[in-house]
């Protein structure tokens, strides 16, 4: 019996990894992938995480986990298939039980924080053509289409980020957007507006994204308008928003109508004794800072909650 499982290894999972290690909590560290930092391992430039200037996603990820393993943290690599609370009969708090697929795992506390993923747009052609030229990751997959024509879906930071560094590698950048003003805070939405490579389309839907065994277009469809326009592309980047990935828990806790976990800063949720940190609860702001210091508070909760 652990006192505590935590779940996930992106900036929560590990900073909580970190405190949980300098609280002498006895802890099982659980994550399924094998690169470093969850989400962040995906982005090509982290430019606002203090006291590391420029740096990679994929580094600051790397340096994350050596911190922790430094600290005796080394997450064990297995999917968690299920948990599960159970309070015996005279029994206040009770335990949680967590399956992967090798073990089953006990603890008095757990501390999910398994992040979000990226959501689909849910179009013929999608998923057929995922890795053949539709991408949820500009700066993974962006170097195949140097000198060839990109389009990127959607009209956040992310979206715009994408363009942005699509443009650097593309002859051409579309940037597909459903209204006529972008969600990017002002910074990106200036650099996109400014750069002659970026061409927007305004107020358009993807509909179909076209192919056989490689993107050949995307039909869009005027939201305004009603018509229907083909784009000649090689390459479709999605960068429509995330999906928390919340599946494990909910039978067991509230969530909000989106699906987060509903949990406040001290990152309790409606179950005693499962605490939820980073991206997967209810907040107004998903960044790595923000969810390096759930981290840290989750641990805090589950001390003053073991105790
Ligand atoms: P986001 O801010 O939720 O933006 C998603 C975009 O996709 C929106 O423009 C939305 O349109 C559009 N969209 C959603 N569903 C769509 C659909 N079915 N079809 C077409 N378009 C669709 O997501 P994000 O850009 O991934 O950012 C997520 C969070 O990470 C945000 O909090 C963001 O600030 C943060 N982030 C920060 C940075 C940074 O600070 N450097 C970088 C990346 C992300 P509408 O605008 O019409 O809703």
């Amino acid at each position: 019996m652990y006192d505590l499982i935590i779940i996930g290894a992106g900036p929560a999972g590990v900073s909580a990894a970190i405190y949980a290690s300098r609280a002498h909590i006895d802890t099982l560290w659980i994550d399924d992938r094998f690169v470093p930092g969850g989400q962040i391992s995906d982005s090509g430039l982290v430019d606002n995480y203090p006291g590391i200037p420029s740096v990679s996603g994929a580094e600051l990820g790397d340096r994350f986990a050596a911190h922790a393993e430094k600290l005796g943290m080394v997450p064990v690599r297995e999917k968690v298939r299920s948990i599960e609370k159970t309070v015996p009969e005279g029994e206040e708090k009770g335990f949680f039980v967590v399956r992967t697929k090798k073990n089953t795992y006990e603890a008095r506390a757990v501390i999910l924080s398994s992040g979000a993923s990226h959501r689909h747009l849910g179009i013929p052609g999608e998923e057929e053509l995922s890795g053949m030229g539709v991408s949820y990751c500009a700066t993974c997959d962006g170097a195949f289409f140097r000198d060839r024509t990109a389009a990127v879906v959607g009209g956040g930071n992310t979206a715009c980020e994408d363009a942005l560094f699509l443009s650097r590698i593309c002859k051409k950048v579309y940037l597909i957007h459903r209204r006529d003003a972008l969600r990017a805070d002002a910074l990106l939405q200036d650099l996109v507006h400014s750069d002659p490579n970026i061409q927007i389309i305004w107020n358009c839907v993807p509909e179909k994204i076209e192919g056989d065994s490689q993107v050949s277009g995307v039909v869009l469809k005027n939201r305004v308008s009603q018509e229907e326009s083909i784009l000649v592309t090689e390459g479709v980047f999605i960068a429509v928003g995330m999906v928390p990935n919340t599946e494990l828990v909910k039978e067991l806790v509230e969530m909000d109508e989106a699906g987060y976990i509903c949990a406040g800063e001290d990152c309790r949720t409606s179950l005693p004794g499962l605490f939820a940190a980073g991206d997967i609860r209810t907040k107004s702001l998903r960044q790595v800072v923000t969810a390096v210091a759930d981290g840290a508070q989750a641990v805090h909760s589950v001390q003053k909650y073991l105790a």
